[in-house]
């Protein structure tokens, strides 16, 4: 049986478990802290609790789940990534972007993912399984312990990495919330940022429970023909319904929304589709959303799809069509395509070869 890992549980959990072995009430603080905000590996490093409750700790709980097995660094060195193994032997990957003095961790949470976009190398090898929050927590850890070595600390926490996170909700936000504990690592909900397809019901969820996380939508198209060619989901959850839920969002929280768009050649990068697209966005202004935000990014290239990426010149005209129409839009540089650890290529290595 494996251990039950550390992460999962919460600081509650923690202390009625110290509790029921015992220990003073102020332990359980001092362990979480040790972990949390030292960053101790384990509870060996722990230096202000007492041996034999290190020994207890090490003997009930799991400091790891993920046993890093491939790391690959990109040419200009400002990407990292890295392949776990799980213990039932299924793979994640998390990617480290360090450039202008930010470190934005990238975070996976499914192995694989059951939406199935097709020019998504994480849609192509299929689901495998959602991650606890444990699981999701662990890739933080792992890499604020890494680059805490270089005087460094994580600045945001993107969950864009494999996996749709609003697929596996609950764990995401426990995660979440547990890596905002004031007594551990501390990282406000304002410097994470949630990426999701377009899971309307979630989107509404996520909307009443009005959380400061910052939210982006991966859109790509306009037109319900288009999308539900690249996105299977849209067949569910049309862009209409989509986009009025995405309204109402930013109407309840009065937060922006980012729209996400990968620029993929003839498919959905001309000038008529960013027209279409600003004047949709224009209407949804109008509507009492006035916070919005596109981002383009030149389609990363997968194997398992043949479309190739946009050229500089069409990304800076749709991006000049939208500011024409009062749409801010960025074109976000494509980073590590060396290593495969750009949007939407991640996926097992074997089969990503
Ligand atoms: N499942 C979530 C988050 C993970 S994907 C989502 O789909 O939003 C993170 C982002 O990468 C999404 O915007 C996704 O549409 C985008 N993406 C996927 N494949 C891509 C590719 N080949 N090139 C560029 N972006 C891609
Ligand atoms: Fe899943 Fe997102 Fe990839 Fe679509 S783009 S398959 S939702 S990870």
């Amino acid at each position: 049986m494996e251990k039950v890992l550390f992460f999962d549980i919460d600081l509650d959990k923690l202390n009625g478990t110290l509790d029921s072995w015992g220990e003073p009430n102020f332990r359980a603080k001092q362990v979480w802290q040790g972990i949390y905000k030292k960053l101790k590996a384990t509870p060996e490093e722990i230096q202000n609790i007492p041996k034999p409750l290190r020994t207890k700790l090490l003997e009930e709980f799991s400091f790891s789940y993920l046993k890093p097995e491939i790391t690959l660094s990109s040419k200009d060195g400002e990407t990292t990534k890295t392949l776990f193994r799980l213990p039932d032997n299924q793979s994640i990957e998390t990617v480290l972007m360090s450039y202008t003095r930010r470190q934005t961790l990238c975070i996976s949470t499914q192995s694989g993912c059951a939406m199935g976009c097709v020019f998504c190398a994480t849609g192509q090898m299929g689901f495998r399984r959602n991650l606890s929050s444990g699981e999701i927590i662990e890739q933080v850890l792992f890499f604020a312990r890494q680059i805490m070595v270089e005087g460094e600390s994580l600045t945001n926490v993107v969950l864009m990495g494999m996996g749709e996170p609003f697929h596996n909700y609950d764990a995401t936000m426990e995660a979440i919330d547990r890596l905002n504990h004031p007594d551990g690592l501390n990282l406000s909900a304002r410097r994470f940022t949630i990426s999701t397809v377009g899971l309307v019901p979630m989107i509404k969820r996520f909307t009443k429970e009005k959380r400061q996380i910052n939210l982006a939508v991966s859109l790509h198209a306009i037109d319900d023909d288009l999308r539900s060619t690249m996105i299977p989901l849209n067949k569910k959850y049309p862009v209409e319904q989509l986009l009025n839920c995405c309204r109402d969002y930013v109407k309840t929280t009065r937060r922006r929304i980012t729209f996400e768009w990968a620029l993929i050649n003839d498919v959905n990068d001309s000038i008529e589709q960013a027209n279409k697209l600003g004047r949709r966005l224009r209407l949804f202004i109008l509507d009492g959303a006035p916070l919005c935000h596109v981002n383009v990014i030149p389609l990363n290239p997968t194997q398992g799809y043949g479309g190739k990426a946009t050229t500089r010149e069409r990304a800076i005209a749709f991006k000049s069509e939208l500011e024409r129409l009062s749409i801010p839009c960025s074109i976000r540089i494509r980073r590590g395509i060396d290593i495969k650890a750009g949007c939407g290529q991640l996926a097992d290595f074997v089969e990503n070869k």
